[in-house]
C-alpha cells in the first residue's frame, strides 16, 4: 500500500484515532471532519501591464464551538482547496492545544507573489478582503499571516477591513505592525514557541541545546528566526535550507552572515556553490532536525535514514503518518507541528486582547506569557504520551480536539 500524502485525509484520520480514543461518539468526527464554512471567491486585479487577472482566494472555517475562528491567509501558487481544509483543522488543534479561545480558520490564494510587485499585492490583498468580508471580523473570523504574506499585507487587510466596517478595526487581523497594533514579538514567536519545544524535548532526552548538532530546513519567517535563536543559544547549526538547496558545515554555519544575505522570501543558498539537496539535509548526522518548510518531507521512504534523535515540526505536515510511526519505533521523539508551531498564533492571540483592550504589553510580558503557555502544553501533550503509550502527536490531537469537542457538546450540537 502506497503512503497517504494527502495532507487532509490523513489529518482526518489522526483525528478520528484521537476521538476514539477519547470515547466521543462518531456524530463528534463527522462535526469535525470537515470544515463548518468553506468560502471560494475570485478576485480581480488590474495588473501594472493594464491586463486584469482573476485570482482565486479561499477561507475555511473549520469550527466556532469554542468562539470565533482564527488562522493565517497564505499567498502561494500551489494553495487548493484541499490544503486550506486541512490547515483550518490544524489551527483549531493548535488553538485547543495552547487553550486560547478560539477554533481554527485558514484562508489562502493562488499566486506567486515572488513575481508580483508590491502595487499588485497590495490590490490583491483588498480584493481578498471585499470578497470575504462578510464572513470575517474581529468577533467572527480573524486571519493573520501565513507563508509569504507579512505584516505590510496585514496592514492594507486590516486598512480595508475598517473602511468596509467604518471603525478602525484593529482586532481584524493578527500580525499587524506595531503602529497599527501589532504585538510585541509576534514576528519571531513561531521561532519563539518551538525554540521553547526544542528546549522542552531537549531536557526529556538529557540533551544539552548548547553544543548540540541542529538541521533546519527551510529559512522563512520560522525557519530564519529559530537558526538566530539556536545559534545565540549556543547550538551548532550545520545545516539549514530553503527551496532551492541546502547549505552544510558540520563545524557550524555562520548564521549572522546568512541572515543578512537572505532575500525577504527567505532564499539565500543560491549564492553559493557549495550545496546538497533538501533530502540530503535531512539525512545528515545531528541530534535535532527541525523541518520548517514544506510538508511530507519525512516519508515512509527516508524515515529510517533521518538521524536525528529530536526531530521538531516548524512547519505543517512535514512528517506523514507513516513516517511518524516509524520513527516513533526507532525512538526518535518527534514534536508534532501542531504543538511546535502553535507559538504564532498564540502571540495572535495576545495581540487580539491588546486590541480588545487597547493596553499594550512590553515585549518581556509577551515573552514570558508564551513560555508559559508553551511549556504547559509540552508538558501535558508529554505526560498524556508516556500514560499512554501513544506518540506525541496523537496525544497532541487529543488534547486539541478535546475542546472543541466539549464545546460543541455543551452547545448542544454533538
Ligand atoms: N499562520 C500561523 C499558523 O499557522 C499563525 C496563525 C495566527 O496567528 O492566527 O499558526
Amino acid at each position: 500500500m502506497t503512503e497517504n500524502l494527502n495532507l487532509f485525509t490523513s489529518t482526518q484520520e489522526v483525528v478520528k484515532e484521537a476521538l476514539d480514543k477519547l470515547g466521543y461518539d462518531e456524530a463528534v468526527f463527522e462535526l469535525l471532519k470537515e470544515p463548518l464554512r468553506m468560502l471560494e471567491v475570485r478576485i480581480p486585479v488590474r495588473m501594472d501591464d493594464g491586463n486584469v487577472k482573476v485570482f482565486t482566494g479561499f477561507r475555511a472555517q473549520h469550527n466556532d464551538a469554542v468562539g470565533p475562528t482564527k488562522g493565517g491567509v497564505r499567498f502561494h501558487p500551489e494553495v487548493n482547496r484541499e490544503e486550506v481544509k486541512a490547515l483550518s483543522m490544524w489551527m483549531t488543534l493548535k488553538c485547543g492545544i495552547v487553550d486560547l479561545p478560539y477554533g481554527g480558520g485558514k484562508g489562502g490564494i493562488i499566486c506567486d507573489p515572488r513575481e508580483m510587485s508590491m502595487y499588485e499585492i497590495e490590490k490583491l490583498s483588498r480584493g481578498y478582503v471585499r470578497a470575504i468580508s462578510q464572513i470575517v471580523g474581529p468577533n467572527k473570523d480573524i486571519p493573520a499571516p501565513d507563508v509569504f504574506t507579512n505584516s505590510q499585507i496585514m496592514a492594507w487587510m486590516m486598512d480595508e477591513y475598517s473602511r468596509i466596517d467604518e471603525f478602525n478595526s484593529p482586532g481584524f487581523i493578527t500580525g499587524k505592525p506595531l503602529v497599527l497594533g501589532g504585538s510585541q514579538g509576534r514576528d519571531k514567536a513561531t521561532a519563539q514557541g518551538v525554540t521553547i519545544c526544542i528546549n522542552e524535548a531537549a531536557k526529556k532526552r538529557g540533551l544539552e541545546v548548547k553544543g548540540a548538532r541542529v538541521v533546519i530546513q527551510g529559512f522563512g519567517n520560522a525557519g530564519s528566526f529559530l537558526a538566530k535563536f539556536l545559534y545565540d543559544a549556543g547550538a551548532k547549526v550545520i545545516g539549514i535550507s530553503d527551496a532551492y538547496g541546502a547549505l552544510h558545515d558540520p563545524d557550524g554555519l555562520d548564521i549572522e552572515y546568512l541572515l543578512d544575505r537572505r532575500d525577504s522570501f527567505g532564499t539565500v543558498t543560491t549564492l553559493f556553490e557549495d550545496t546538497i539537496s533538501n533530502q540530503e539535509l535531512l539525512e545528515l548526522d545531528c541530534d535535532i532536525l527541525v523541518p520548517a518548510a514544506i510538508s511530507n518531507q519525512i516519508t515512509e521512504e527516508n524515515a529510517d535514514r533521518i538521524r536525528a534523535s529530536i526531530v521538531v515540526e516548524a512547519a505543517n505536515g512535514p512528517t506523514t503518518t507513516a513516517a511518524t510511526k516509524i520513527l516513533a519505533d526507532r525512538g526518535v521523539l518527534l514534536v508534532p507541528d501542531v504543538l511546535a508551531s502553535a507559538g504564532g498564533v498564540t502571540v495572535s492571540y495576545f495581540e487580539w486582547v491588546q486590541n480588545n483592550q487597547g493596553y499594550y504589553w512590553t515585549e518581556e510580558e509577551v515573552s514570558e506569557k508564551l513560555l508559559k503557555k508553551m511549556t504547559d502544553a509540552f508538558e501535558n501533550i508529554y505526560s498524556v504520551s508516556q500514560s499512554r503509550n501513544i506518540d506525541m502527536r496523537l496525544a497532541a490531537y487529543m488534547v486539541g480536539a478535546r475542546k472543541t469537542a466539549e464545546a460543541a457538546r455543551f452547545r448542544g450540537w454533538v
